[in-house]
């Protein structure tokens, strides 16, 4: 069943209470990505020009639990937000619950914007505690899920507060609308040929998405140092790339589904390999599965061949989900695996008509280095949250929201 959004509720003159992701990256009380921030504007902004106010609530980071850490403020948040929003953001408190916040809640006019500070600074927030919860669910007349990357995690402020709303409104926001969308909603009935892109560091993280996805897709495409744990298991020498040992059954059980399903199941066949971690890796050479990666070798890229024949599969796609870069796309020599698999799937978004997902983390950190972004139908805010929905999990956060 879909959920009521906020634009569907009457907000004048009242109170809403917003749990937004404002766990930004800040340093030094910088911060140095507002693209979480900005993400909450329409939600924030559908309230405020509906003659209602708004009433922020976040963690940042992982505060101790034990009361205010100065590092883990939202101080900074408060300043930016306002610059973002061209108006004064209300900071009443450095504790969420106490009675300056409380009375700063209390005075509020249409309007108003109060941020509260961190969650997290109570032990009670991660534990989903129904006493916290409700302090904070008897700020307002509304309560509204913005907060994307935190709805696997059932939170007091993403469970146990829309619970102690009781009948009033609970809403999702703008942002959280447009994730189930395509995260959950186009995966009900995926236009065909769907390919799953799966790349990063550990096969283990994407097995339950890998097992998910196979019997509906129809080719998943594996890169990133993931690859090494099925090249292993299937015989082939990887040198010394990174391999989880304690995978390698899992890995084969994903390829004997594969044949199952009758979903093409593609390894990577050549790579890019260095002798050491490094960025500046001098010593670079080019292994095909034929011979395989040489016993002082590493993967750290696909190779060319692969590249080729990736972006091939992908240019024909009608639906991708891509989650997990196919190198170490964060230094240049090893970047350009990830690059032909974005470049190929934003041809397809442009012209074969594919609806194209990138869940969020490092894929989403690589469609921005290589300023690919705002050319995927949709780059997810969520990593941990959009891999779970992924996998098919149903988040307890989502579910206790009104129906629309
Ligand atoms: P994940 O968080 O599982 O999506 O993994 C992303 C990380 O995997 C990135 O930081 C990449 O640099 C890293 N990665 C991708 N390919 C490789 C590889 N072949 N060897 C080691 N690390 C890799």
């Amino acid at each position: 069943m879909p959920k009521k959004t906020i634009a569907a509720i009457d907000v004048k003159n009242k109170k809403v209470l917003i749990r937004v992701d404002f766990n930004v990256p800040i340093e030094d009380g910088i911060i140095s990505d507002d693209r979480r921030i900005k993400a909450a504007l329409p939600t924030i902004k559908s309230v405020l020009d509906r003659g209602g106010s708004a009433i922020l609530m976040s963690h940042l980071g992982r505060p101790e639990g034990k009361g205010f850490e100065a590092e883990y403020s939202l101080a900074p948040v408060a300043k930016r937000l306002s610059e973002l929003l061209g108006k004064p953001v209300a900071f009443p408190s450095n504790d969420c619950v106490d009675d300056k916040a409380a009375s700063a809640v209390k005075a509020m006019k249409p309007g108003d914007v109060v941020l509260l500070d961190n969650l997290r600074f109570h032990k009670a927030e991660k534990k989903g505690d129904p006493a916290f919860a409700s302090k904070l669910a008897a700020y307002a007349d509304a309560y509204v899920n913005d907060a994307f990357g935190t709805c696997h995690r059932p939170e007091a402020s993403m469970v146990a507060v829309p619970q102690a709303m009781g009948s009033k409104p609970k809403v999702v926001g703008f942002l959280v609308e447009k994730e189930i969308k395509y995260l959950d909603g186009v995966l009900a009935s995926p236009a065909k040929p769907f390919v799953v892109v799966l790349g990063g560091a550990k096969v283990s993280d994407k097995m339950p998405a890998i097992e998910r996805l196979l019997p509906m897709a129809s080719a998943v495409i594996v890169g990133g140092a993931m690859a090494y744990t099925f090249l292993k298991a299937k015989g082939i020498s990887v040198g010394k790339s990174r391999v989880e040992e304690d995978k390698l059954g899992e890995a084969l059980r994903a390829i004997e589904l594969a044949t199952k399903t009758g979903a093409a199941l593609h390894l990577p066949t050549d790579h890019i390999c260095a002798t050491e971690f490094n960025e500046n890796a001098t010593d670079i050479s080019i292994f095909s599965n034929e011979v395989g990666i040489g016993a002082t070798y590493m993967g750290l890229d696909i190779g060319p061949k692969t590249q080729a024949a990736y972006a091939d599969i992908l240019k024909k796609a009608k639906t991708v989900v891509w989650n997990g870069p196919m190198g170490v796309f964060e230094w240049p020599k090893f970047a350009g695996g990830t690059k032909a698999v974005a470049l190929a799937i934003v041809e397809a978004t442009a012209n074969n008509n594919c609806t194209s997902i990138v869940g969020g983390g490092d894929s989403a950190a690589a469609v921005e280095q290589f300023d690919l972004a705002d050319k995927f139908s949709h780059v997810s805010t969520g990593g941990g949250a959009s891999l779970e929905m992924l996998e098919g999990k149903k988040f307890e956060s989502v579910a206790v929201l009104d129906e629309a």
